[in-house]
């Protein structure tokens, strides 16, 4: 994969407009609750700062807003004040931009209104992208959240654009992805945990061709468990992908590789934080049991096979670590990857919860900002946004 980068592009002196995921979780009256993707934007924005670029665009999508009008849920605003505390320089934001009009002063960065407020965005069109691409002498894609749409601004403009290029997160992002994929370090052990098997099936089938071990997990390893002939009481499971689940367990097993199951289990009898946690073993699991977590049995032998493996790829939880009774296997899997000298690669937006609260951001070796992007690209899919600068 040859993909220009932003940092071996030259930006003194060109008008440099960035599209960037700054797509943050709001509360009700606009405040921004969690400023992940804003941090992971600004290394690029930095370089075109440093690097003397004449005018720094910036713009985003926010939430879902529909195309023709900015409601006052969709406006960058919120974005482009934390967008300026942490640059400690003012980021104007700019209404009504698609035609030009509007000036940058030296060392400025312009915020442009909610991109997906435009009219022809979501559906890629061709004339406002050649509009965007105007203005600008550099175009960088920054967004690999959105990686996998191609939108105007994600995909057709780097088509008109004079330069595309990826910006630093996205080139990181590739970077890593692009490791823990091709030629990974073996055994390569994928962790794919979570509520459901159907959100999850073609990451399955995928992974069950090249990894040496499928760790299942949460609600996924219910329905594997159900595969296996256990019994799992009113846990939540699919029953009409059990087939499905048997079938991957097969593949493995033919290719002399595993899916390891649990042996013991925590149950409740309600899922709620204030449910009472028994840990049995597999076989007690009664007919009013929900499994809501990997017992301590389960866990350890988790950890022993993250202790050996060469790449790790993470996404989804064990259980329901939100609550802290059945936290214990995801807490266990989350220490186990921040010790294993494996090079470890986690993605989605509950894993990345569960990482914050176990507190092992530091010793995860990549940490990816795409959920749906993530799972595309280890699904071996070609993402729009990656292809239009490739070419
Ligand atoms: P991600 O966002 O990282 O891709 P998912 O959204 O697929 O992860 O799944 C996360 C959710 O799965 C969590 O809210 C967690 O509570 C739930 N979960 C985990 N284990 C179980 C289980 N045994 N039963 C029901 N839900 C579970
Ligand atoms: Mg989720």
């Amino acid at each position: 994969m040859t993909i220009a980068k932003l940092t071996e592009t030259d930006v003194r002196g060109k008008r440099v407009f960035i599209r960037a995921d700054l797509n943050v979780p709001q509360d009700e009256a606009g405040n921004i609750t969690e400023d992940t993707r804003i941090r992971a934007s600004l290394p690029s924005i930095r370089y075109c700062l440093e690097n003397g670029a004449s005018a720094v665009m910036v713009t985003s999508h926010l939430g879902r807003p529909a195309e023709g009008t900015v409601r006052a849920e969709d406006t960058l605003m919120p974005v482009a004040v934390r967008l300026g505390q942490l640059l400690e320089r003012p980021v104007r934001l700019v209404p009504d931009w698609v035609d030009g009009g509007f000036e940058a002063h030296e060392g400025e960065v312009l915020l442009l209104e909610n991109c997906r407020c435009n009219v022809g965005e979501k559906k890629d069109d061709e004339a406002l992208a050649r509009k965007m691409a105007a203005l600008c002498d550099i175009y960088v894609n920054d967004a690999f959240g959105t990686a996998h749409r191609a939108e105007a601004t994600t995909h057709a403009m780097a088509r008109f654009a004079p330069v595309a290029c990826a910006g630093v997160l996205m080139g990181a992002e590739i970077d890593a992805l692009t490791r823990a994929t091709s030629n990974p370090a073996r055994p390569l052990v994928a962790i794919v945990g979570g509520a459901k098997v159907s959100s999850k099936l073609t990451i399955l089938r995928t992974l069950a061709e090249k990894v040496d071990q499928l760790i299942v997990g949460g609600g996924i390893a219910n329905t594997f468990l159900l595969a296996s002939g256990k019994r799992i009481g009113q846990s939540l499971a699919e029953t009409d992908l059990v087939k499905e689940a048997q079938a991957i367990i097969d593949m493995m097993k033919e290719r002399g590789a595993e899916v390891p199951l649990p042996v013991d289990v925590v149950v409740a009898d309600e899922l709620s934080a204030l449910a009472r946690a028994n840990r049995i073993s597999i076989d007690e699991v009664g007919a009013h049991d929900r499994i809501l977590d990997v017992g301590p049995k389960t866990a350890a032998r988790l950890a022993d096979i993250i202790a050996h493996a060469g790449t790790i790829v993470w996404n989804g939880p064990v259980g329901v670590f939100e609550y802290d009774q059945f936290a214990g296997g995801t807490k266990m899997l989350a220490s186990a990857i921040a010790h294993s000298s494996a090079f470890c690669i986690a993605g989605g937006g509950d894993t990345l919860a569960a990482i914050a609260k176990f507190d092992i951001a530091n010793d995860v070796g990549y940490i990816s900002t795409g959920g749906g992007a993530f799972l595309e690209f280890l699904e071996g899919k070609t993402l729009p946004a990656i292809a239009a600068l490739e070419r």
